[in-house]
Formats: structure tokens, sequence, C-alpha cells
């Protein structure tokens, strides 16, 4: 059933686990997901970017709603990363449960007046607001100590950024990346537990792809109730119609589908053990 992403998380931080978001691009995506919480029996985030909800339009964002909203399991539709206020607009009249009001690429006061914005926007119908404070780069390649440790968060610009803009839950960075972790990744746990001090509100871990279990589990001792997925759900696809344009041996694109959902469903499922969230619908 379609839940609040705030209900969602504040039960799996009062719990000590964490629910998976993931970020879907089509009806396999979501059946992956949706097969993968209703047998896990674990609640669920669907994520969509701007870039996908522009591409699919009303048809796709109502897909997303009225799968989760049919399932078994409790579950919630996110818009993930979004600076741009039509976009989010769009989205919360569609009925998404929670947008990431995203000006991260702004500097911390226009950021601020930005999200406070949007949260009223999202509030005032009924939906919820993650933001970020310090910025989740792409890479780590290039980028100096110096200048990976200006992107992360400050625990104490983020009580201020969370008191004046009234958002619902905070994506933090320490150390954390999108895409691919191309060493052992360097998470400052250090700096997520004096964020944890200053903020009560639910944090979120973006770049979970490639964490290991000591870090996930680590991170949700120390609040962590959300982790974004993509990048290892995305390329397990990939690799099934690489694999399939190799070998051509099946001819009904029927039997692809459900063959490229099942793939993707048991990397999710995987993470929800890994999250802690199997079992707790
Ligand atoms: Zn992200």
């Amino acid at each position: 059933m379609l839940t609040s992403t705030k209900e969602l998380l504040e039960t799996a931080q009062k719990h000590s686990y964490a629910i998976g978001a993931f970020n879907l691009y089509n009806l396999e995506g979501v059946k992956a997901v949706v097969n993968a919480a209703e047998a896990e029996n674990s609640p669920a985030i669907i994520q969509i970017l701007p870039d996908v909800l522009n591409y699919g339009g009303s048809s796709l964002i109502a897909l997303f709603l009225e799968a989760a909203n049919s399932a078994k399991v409790p579950m919630s539709v996110h818009l993930d990363h979004c600076g741009d206020r039509t976009i989010i607009e769009t989205a919360l009249e569609a009925g998404v449960t929670s947008v990431l009001a995203d000006g991260s690429m702004l500097p911390f006061e226009e950021n601020l007046a930005f999200t406070t914005e949007m949260t009223v926007l999202a509030h005032e119908s009924g939906s919820t607001v993650e933001a970020e404070v310090g910025r989740i780069s792409g890479t780590e390649d290039g980028m100096t100590v110096a200048e990976k440790e200006a992107k992360m968060t400050d625990p104490y610009q983020a009580k201020q950024f969370v008191a004046e803009s009234g958002v619902d839950f905070l994506a933090v960075t320490i150390g954390n990346v999108h895409g691919q972790y191309y060493r052992e990744p360097q998470l400052d746990f250090q700096r997520l537990s004096k964020i944890r001090q200053q903020l009560e509100i639910p944090l979120v871990l973006h770049g979970a792809s490639g964490l290991p279990a000591r870090m996930i589990q680590q991170s949700i001792e120390l609040g962590v109730c959300k982790f974004n997925v993509n990048t290892e759900v995305r390329q397990k696809y990939l690799q099934f119609w690489r694999e399939f344009g190799r070998t051509e041996s099946q001819s009904d694109l029927l039997d692809c589908q459900k063959a490229a959902t099942e793939a993707m469903q048991e990397v999710i499922a995987e993470k929800m053990r890994l999250f802690g969230s199997g079992g707790k619908a």
C-alpha cells in the first residue's frame, strides 16, 4: 500500500533498520522491487529521477504510484535529486509521497531558501522532503583530500539547515559517492556520529551500491534509515540484455522481460536483507 515516506523512515529508525530506495526506469524495475518486497515482507521506496519523469511523463509516475498502492507491503514513491521547481510541482500534483529538493549545487543560503520554499509546497500537498547539505559527488577521482572534505556535510550547518527549512530527512555526505567505488569506500563515521548528535530526523545515505555489510550496519547504528540504490540494479539489468544480445536463443520478448525482472529482483532482495528491512513490513 502507498505509505508516507516519513512514516516508513521513522519506523525504520526506531527499530534500527533501513529501507532501500531504488531508482527505477520502467515496468520491469517496478515489478522487481514489488516482487522482492513482497517475497521478503519488506517495506520499500520507489525512486524516480527528474529526467526519467520527463521521459515517462504522467503515465510512468501513475504506474509507480499504482504499483506501490497495490503492493501487499508498505511502499512509497519518491522524486530523487530535483532542483527544478516545476518538476517538483508536477510530482507533488501526481501524488508522490516525498521529494529530494536538491539545492546542493547552490551556496548554503540559496540552498536553504530553495529547500525551505519547496518544503512549504510539499507539506501543503501532504508530502515530505529530503534535503542535501554538502554535495554528493559522482566520483572520487581527481579530488584532493581538502576538496573532498569541503563537500562533506558539516554537522552544525546541517542542524541550522534542518531547523530553518523544516525538512523531514537529510541526505549526508560522509565520503559516499554516486555510481561505483573504484577502491575501498572510506566513510567518515565520526562525522556521521556528530551529525546524529545534532539531528534527530532520519538520515539518508546515497551511493549504497558497493558498500560492504559492516559499513551499512555502522551507518544504520548512527541513524541512517534510507539507502539509495541505483547502480547495482541498473548494471544487472544492462548485463542481462548484453548477454541476451550475444546468445539470442530466446525470441519471446515477454519471457525476456520476465527474466530481466528476476535478475534485478535478486539484487534488490539481497539489499533488503542487508539493510535489515526483511520481515519488517
Ligand atoms: Zn543520490
